[in-house]
């Protein structure tokens, strides 16, 4: 055999968390890969409770340029309402080395650099129910909280200061 396979650590990519004060508050997760960001709507958010499944619901693909988005998106528009960022920072791979292939397998596990979401978790899609149910767990780690309460980002002073902005996209 020539040449050696070498276990590359996998590089660091963009996760973001926004806060989305639509019709039903919820949390859109979003992992940068291959160009877009594959994203997914928490009805409860993220959890630091490594007993908590959080319902993940993929949806659509969102640009790159959405990555930090805040503002009120206005009555008429789809997802209206206050979007503002409640976490963000980088992910790895904790298994495997190309994201796109373990999103593909119904599995990844990662691990999160944010300032709220730190350590593993693992994100898969549950088996027979439906195309686009995911879970998001945290692992077991130094960063687990067993008495994890999700906490707010949308202030009144953020909401004051925040423009009525129409996403570069159709919104979750
Ligand atoms: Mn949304």
């Amino acid at each position: 055999m020539v040449g050696k396979k070498v276990k590359h650590r996998s590089t660091r990519m963009r996760f973001l968390v926004q806060e989305h004060h639509a019709r039903q508050l919820h949390y859109d997760f979003r992992l940068e890969m291959s160009g877009v960001l594959k994203s997914w709507a928490l009805p409860k958010g993220p959890s630091l409770n490594p007993a908590d499944k959080r319902l993940a619901v993929m949806v659509d693909d969102h640009p790159l340029e959405y990555f930090g988005f805040e503002g009120i998106i206005p009555a008429g528009h789809y997802g209206a309402g206050a979007v503002v960022v409640w976490d963000q920072g980088e992910y790895s791979l904790l298994e495997g080395a190309d994201p796109a292939k373990a999103l593909e397998s119904g599995k990844m596990v990662i691990e999160l650099h944010g300032m709220i979401l730190k350590g593993g978790f693992t994100l898969v899609k549950m088996k027979g129910r439906g195309e686009n149910n995911w879970l998001l767990i945290k692992k077991k780690d130094a960063y687990s909280q067993a008495k994890w309460i999700l906490p707010r980002a949308l202030t009144k002073e953020k909401e004051a200061g925040l423009q009525e902005r129409v996403p570069p996209c159709k919104v979750d």
